[in-house]
């Protein structure tokens, strides 16, 4: 076989066999294809497209090209959650303890921020002594004896997408449909959960930014599970506003207490619940309605409260956070974003908003970049809210002085007031399974 033929097959349009991707991903990852050669075929596959049968075979060849975890030591049904990456985005932290106290296994492998978004690792680790890279034997008992763990990716999972994702990352092809779907699809496969709801996001702080192309995403990734002997679901969310109040890790921790506590904001309580419902579902509890109740009453009886508190002793955190807010590091300086004028907010620039926290602190500018836990913006006010002059429309934390100016500066460009209220759109957005997709 050789590597120019399937490229000239793509750039003609051509359907790739399973033979060639899998040739394609082995050599590639064996360092026998070159860079050049490994782009020309991706800008190919950007142009003309694959099929659902090739994209869930070149997602089954890199979930392949590294270890698969084995899961099969954990009694019982695992479902996973993957979120495509959002802003205040914490709802692994809410529906993990739910879903784990009605008695379905929780093995999470999460990831850390990217870019303007956040990832559960990072907020985790804002709880003191939280440690987030366990073993895999810790992992495995854990979930055997509380029933819930949330670990880092180990190091050679899905090794193919790494490395096709740096490549991609420089050469213009990291959007497309496959690609993503694929990319994502195959760290999933290779973290062995038996069936996986995706929580795709849609909006300006979204990677999809239109109703259209998230739907698209959705159906991609579903069709990839279900072609792999995976039973996956979507849930299309959106995030065109920041998810629940708080942006930034500890932040978003006290946010996620505090809506396992039921007085959470209402948007992060919906969104939280449906995945959880929709997880409970997907494990055989029972139809969504009476899943969504599950939920509810797991959360009133402080029996997921309770679990997560299970879940952070068990990884040597501290569990006074639970009680103590003080106890999580706070930040020296804050400022208050005030409105200049009175009005409805009528939107969020939500990915600037993702920048704005993370030039406070939160987030990496580059790999090596260290977190503020402390840092990031709680806001009092989100889109439809109506505003007077004066009002505190958010508070900014860091521990860097300077970066409150120029964040400020990212919240002035994010938020547009207006004079009418505008129509708040629903969260939920559309539901895709292997039946199809139903729009909210
Ligand atoms: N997230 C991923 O893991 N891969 C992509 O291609 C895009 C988002």
């Amino acid at each position: 076989m050789r590597m120019y033929d399937i490229i000239e097959k793509k750039r003609d349009g051509l359907e790739l066999s399973k033979e060639e991707i899998e040739y394609f991903i082995t050599e590639y990852c064996n360092n026998k294809i070159p860079d050049y050669q490994a782009a020309a075929l991706l800008m190919a596959i950007f142009l003309k497209g694959m099929n659902e049968r090739e994209t869930a075979q070149l997602t089954d060849a890199m979930a392949h090209s590294g270890d698969m975890i084995d899961l099969s030591e954990i009694p019982g049904i695992k479902v996973d959650k993957h979120s495509t990456g959002g802003v205040g985005d914490k709802t692994t932290l809410i529906l993990g303890p739910i879903v784990a106290s009605c008695g379905i296994p929780v093995a999470k492998m999460s990831g850390r921020g990217l870019g303007h978004t956040g990832g559960t690792i990072d907020k985790l680790e804002a709880i003191p002594g939280f440690n987030t890279s366990i073993s895999r034997e810790e992992f495995i008992r854990n979930v055997k004896e509380i029933g819930i763990a949330i670990a880092g990716q180990t190091g050679n999972l899905a090794p193919a997408d790494k490395k096709i994702y740096a490549l991609r990352d420089v050469t213009a092809t990291v959007n497309n449909i496959s690609l993503i779907a694929s990319s994502i699809m195959s760290k999933k496969l290779a973290s062995g959960a038996d069936r996986i709801v995706l929580d795709v996001k849609t909006g300006s702080g979204a990677f999809m930014k239109t109703l259209e192309d998230s739907v698209k995403l959705a159906q991609a990734m579903v069709n990839i599970g279900e072609n792999t002997g995976r039973h996956t679901v979507a849930v299309v969310t959106e995030m065109d506003i920041p998810l629940g109040n708080a942006v930034g890790n500890s932040l978003e921790i006290i946010e996620a207490i505090e809506t396992l506590k039921n007085r959470g904001p209402q948007d992060l309580t919906e969104v939280s619940f449906e995945l959880a419902a929709r997880m409970l579902e997907l494990s055989g509890k029972g139809s969504f309605e009476y899943c969504l109740e599950l939920v509810r009453e797991t959360v009133e009886s402080g029996k997921a409260l309770k679990k997560l508190a299970e879940l952070i002793e068990k990884q040597g955190g501290n569990t006074a956070v639970i009680d103590d807010y003080s106890v999580f590091p706070q930040a020296k300086y804050k400022l208050d974003f005030v409105a200049e004028t009175s009005g409805y907010i009528k939107n969020m620039k939500t990915d600037t908003i993702g920048v704005a926290s993370l030039e406070l602190g939160a987030g990496r500018e580059t790999k090596e970049s260290i977190i503020d836990y402390a840092a990031g913006i709680y806001f009092n006010k989100k889109t439809g809210d109506k505003v007077e002059k004066g009002d505190v429309i958010a508070t900014l934390y860091t521990n860097k002085e300077e970066k409150l100016s120029e964040a400020r500066d990212l919240l002035k460009q994010a938020i547009e007031l207006s004079e009418s209220q505008p129509v708040k759109l629903p969260l939920i957005l559309a539901y895709i399974d292997n039946k199809g997709v139903q729009l909210k």
